[in-house]
Order: structure tokens, then sequence, then C-alpha cells
């Protein structure tokens, strides 16, 4: 069985790309994907209505999507509290989203606490983009506030994306609850994690559903063994996200 724990549905205020239900079902049973971990993009979209209507896709495919807020941290606390609330509580959602360059914030800023916080509270990971625009979206910098929460989990989206995986790999070795999900990554830094950190700390995620089969190739292209796959596709993601399949 496998899991893809990182989609979008909407419209990303920086690619342009628009991804529908139907395109990530689509993209899902083509590749043979049990089920889905949908966020917003970063977005001109209300945020809101976005995450209602991942609500009611959940809804729709029942064990086959699951939420995720992204909700802006540049919301004063009590708003930011009650959409977060309204996610975790209401809608089922199982993480939390922090996009250094979509929200134009560094994960260090004392405003970035309250994401950190209510993921304790709810017993909840956090995935933070990584990667591209930076500093904000440096691996190190999650370094911090794993050290200072450290019954957190904290998913480094895109692992470094290519160009910081080094740094990615080297905050994951040093920070047990630093988990790294390598989209767009090139092959040869994917199987270097695996080495490094483990198996057990490496999950799957697409970012586009166009994506989808690539990242899966690129899984069963580094000689990883049967039981290295399933830990990476399904049994990580289960435990980790706590997801009732
Ligand atoms: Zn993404």
């Amino acid at each position: 069985m496998i899991i893809d724990t990182h989609c979008h549905l909407g419209v990303s205020k920086f690619s342009g790309v628009d991804t529908t239900e139907e395109d990530l079902i689509r993209a899902m049973d083509w590749n043979g994907v049990q089920a889905s971990l949908v966020m917003p993009q970063p977005t001109l979209e209300d945020i809101s209505e976005v995450h209602r209507r991942i609500y009611r896709a959940s809804q729709s495919y029942p064990g086959r999507i699951f939420g995720m807020s992204s909700t802006d941290p540049w919301l004063d606390e009590d708003s930011y509290r009650n959409e977060v609330n309204a996610c975790l509580s209401d809608y089922g959602f199982v993480a939390l989203k922090l996009h250094p360059m979509g929200h134009n914030i560094s994960p260090l800023s004392p405003r970035c606490d309250k994401i950190y916080e209510m993921a304790l509270e709810h017993k909840v990971p956090v995935i933070v983009h990584t990667g591209i625009g930076n500093p904000f979206s440096l691996p190190s910098l999650l370094i911090d506030p794993a050290k200072r929460y450290p019954d957190v989990t904290f998913i480094l989206a895109h692992a470094g994306f290519a160009v910081y995986t080094d740094e990615a790999v080297v905050a994951a070795k040093y920070c047990e609850n630093i988990i790294l999900e390598p989209s767009w990554c090139p092959t040869y830094t994917v199987r270097k994690m695996v080495n490094t950190i483990g198996a057990e700390r490496i999950l799957m995620g697409s970012d586009h559903a166009s994506n989808l089969s690539v990242e899966l190739a690129k899984f069963h292209s580094i000689g990883l063994s049967e039981r290295e796959l399933e830990q990476i596709f399904y049994e990580n993601p289960k435990r980790i996200f706590k997801l009732e399949l």
C-alpha cells in the first residue's frame, strides 16, 4: 500500500498550477496510491475556504484524502488558533504546515512558536517547506525548533530541494524528531538520506499530481529492499500521521 504525504489542492501563487480533487484521485488511481495528505498551496485564495474544500474532499473520499492545515503564522494568536482548531478538531486534519517562503517567515520567528505549540497540544507533526526561498527555507533552521520541541515531529518537505539536501541530512542526523520527505531531490541524495538516518525516517511525497509517478520511480531506482519500501510508502506515514486506514 502507498501513501502520498505531500499534495495540494487549488492554485499555487508561485507556479500557477491548479490542482482539483479529480486530478488528485486520477493520479492516485493511476499510480496505485491508496491515500493522500492534502493541503492548500501557497496561494492568493481564501485559505479557510480551501481548508473547507479539503475537508469536503476527505468526506467524499473517506480513507483516501486526509487534510493538513496551512494557516498563515502572521495571523494574530486568536485567529490562528481558531483556524487551526477548526482544521484539527472539526475537520480531522492530521498535520500543520509551515511554508517559510509562502508565508514569508523564518521558522525561528517567535510568531512560529504557536505552530509548534499547537502541534504539541494536538499531537500532530509539522511539515516545513525547505530548499527554495532562502534564507527562510534553509533546512538547518529547523534544528532550533526541533531541539526546543523534542516531542514534536518535524517533516522537512523536499528535504532541502536538491541543492540543500546535505544540510537536511545533517539536520535529521542530529535531531531524532526530524523526518525527511525528498520530493524533487536527485536519486543518489535520497539513497544517502536512507543510508544516514534509516528508512524509518523517510516519507514519500509528490507535491504535484504529475510528479507522483516520478517520485515513486525514484524510490524504486535506488536499490531499496522490499522492507524499506514498505516502511517509506506505508508504515512511516501511517505511524507519523496516526492515519486510520
Ligand atoms: Zn508543496
